[in-house]
């Protein structure tokens, strides 16, 4: 067995989980009956686990269960208590940063301390939700008729969530915490390549109160397990994050069964650097938006629009931070950006770079790399135009395509011209310019100089091939419940002189 095959059993055990990868369904850790799914290091390209695709059958029995669970939840314990079960829950998890982030790094190629923030996240996002599991309540309508008229905002029920392989313990406390915290059953599924962080996260919950069967965990493929879920008769909603191909495939297969979805799909964002800026923050926030997290980032500043006036010094202060960026192995705490996470991944970036030099792009990039693993360098490509290949498909990897643009006029037309709507920046000294712009692009989140800032607490998503509907904040409760309008007649006067549904 490899060193890391080895590291991974250990962390297993740390985590309370058995030998191989298994679903969780029912509060039971079980195995999948399908095709044998390889987990693979992307730092040393070993082997870490081979474990059996989910399959259908598991996939209902976990719909099943949730749905009992929900029950209980929703019906039986009260919205206080079951914010005192999420602050557990987050306590729990603190007690657990360190197996956590470390799997997570061994597993995603993402580096160490990079993970140690994520688990940070999921124990945020369970204490804010904890925090509103008892403060979400209807309202009452002064309707003309005299009936007493109330809203309440009832849980969906059972809902299926598929998250993708680049965050996987963040994207699930993302999603789970404000599901369960507004009376939720849920079934997940994370990528197969990146399963186990999930697993951990709702055995650690369980463990702290968490009631067997209300989370469920599915590893395994999406076409076999996911479709199976995302069909079955008990979940109300599907809540979508990866990409737009997938997205538009599991929100045709949910629409064929009339249930909503949520969609948070890819991005093409916008980082707009005028004359004015700082130009040294600027430079440093051009690295943090696109290399960081290797690029493997929805929000990644991936087009870095720079004025003209300024573009040539500030692609030279970019190319000479890249060179001292630390490229390295993921468990390392000194690792600033880790390798691609997987090969399909690592091919799909490699191909689009040789592509974009294809296209005539000027390269910038470095040309010291590690010895193993799936590495992309850091890498400015120049010289092409928004109509490029490279500046209209998501590369999902460090790769930024840097267009000039002549005015406030022109960078809006290039940041607008994409077929995403996710997120943005501007860098400028111009306060009255920077609202103007934070106006004109299309995106769900928009950053002034700054890049990549979130918290649980405020909305976030995207339009178009990036997607719809909102998690985090509030939004998120209304997304995971839906209001029920209720009508009390008093019996004072009779109330049909208008005003019925016929
Ligand atoms: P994919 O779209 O390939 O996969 C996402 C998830 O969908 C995986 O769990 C996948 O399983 C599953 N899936 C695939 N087919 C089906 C199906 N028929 N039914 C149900 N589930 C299915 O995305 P990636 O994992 O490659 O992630 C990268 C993408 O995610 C990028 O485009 C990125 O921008 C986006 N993303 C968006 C975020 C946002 O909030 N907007 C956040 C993070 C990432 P399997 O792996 O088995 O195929």
């Amino acid at each position: 067995m490899s060193e890391r095959a080895t590291l991974f059993q250990t962390l297993m055990t740390d985590l309370n989980l058995g030998k191989t990868v298994q679903s969780i369904i029912g509060g039971v850790l079980c195995d999948g009956t399908g095709d044998p799914i390889t987990l693979e290091d992307p730092y040393t390209q070993t082997t870490l686990a081979v474990y059996p695709d989910c399959g259908a059958d598991l996939a209902a029995q976990a719909c099943e269960a949730a749905a009992l669970a929900q029950v209980g939840w929703a019906k039986g314990t009260s919205a206080a208590r079951r914010g005192e079960i999420m602050q557990d829950i987050a306590t729990a998890v603190k007690a657990h940063v360190e197996p956590l982030a470390k799997m997570e790094a061994l597993i995603a190629g993402k580096p160490i301390r990079d993970c140690r923030v994520e688990v940070a996240k999921v124990i945020e996002m369970f204490r804010y939700y904890a925090g509103w599991a008892d403060k979400l309540h209807g309202e009452v309508i002064p309707v003309p008729s005299g009936h007493l008229n109330y809203t309440l905002r009832e849980p969906l029920g059972v809902v299926f969530q598929i998250t993708p392989w680049n965050a996987p313990i963040f994207t699930a406390g993302w999603q789970i915490a404000p599901a369960i915290a507004t009376g939720n059953g849920v079934v997940i599924k994370p990528s197969e390549l990146t399963p186990v962080t999930t697993v951990a996260l709702v055995k650690i919950a369980e463990d702290a109160g968490l009631p067997k069967g209300l989370v469920n965990v599915l590893c395994g493929f999406g076409p076999t397990t996911g479709q199976a879920a995302t069909q079955h008769k008990a979940v109300r909603k599907v809540i979508f994050v990866g990409s737009p191909e997938t997205g538009r495939r599991v929100a045709v297969a949910a629409a064929q069964a009339l249930k909503p979805t949520v969609l948070e799909l890819g991005g093409k964002s916008a980082n707009i650097v005028f004359g004015d800026a700082n130009l040294k923050h600027a430079a440093l926030g051009a690295q943090a938006a696109i290399f960081s997290g290797a690029g493997q980032s929805c929000v990644a500043g991936s087009r870095l629009l720079v004025h003209k006036s300024v573009h040539a010094e500030l692609l030279d202060m970019i190319a000479t931070g890249m060179n001292s960026i630390k490229l390295g192995d993921p468990m390392d705490d000194t690792t600033e950006i880790g390798p691609i996470s997987n090969a399909r991944q690592f091919a799909h970036v490699t191909g689009m770079i040789k592509g974009a030099q294809g296209e005539g792009a000027n390269v910038r990039t470095r040309s010291e790399l590690p010895n193993t693993g799936f590495f992309v360098p850091p890498t400015i490509l120049a010289g092409l135009n928004n109509a490029s290949t490279a500046a209209q498909t998501e590369i999902f990897g460090p790769v930024a395509t840097a267009i000039p643009f002549e005015d406030e006029e022109e960078a809006i037309a290039i940041a607008n011209d994409t077929n995403f709507g996710l997120a943005g920046a501007v860098w400028t000294a111009d306060l009255g310019r920077a609202h103007r712009m934070s106006s004109a692009v299309r995106a769900g989140t928009f950053w002034i100089n700054s890049y990549k800032a979130i918290h649980v607490s405020s909305p976030f998503g995207g339009s178009l091939n990036s997607g719809f509907g909102r998690s985090s904040g509030t939004d998120a409760l209304m997304e995971y419940t839906s209001p029920k309008s209720v009508w009390l007649d008093s019996g004072v006067t009779p109330k049909i002189a208008f005003g019925y549904v016929s």
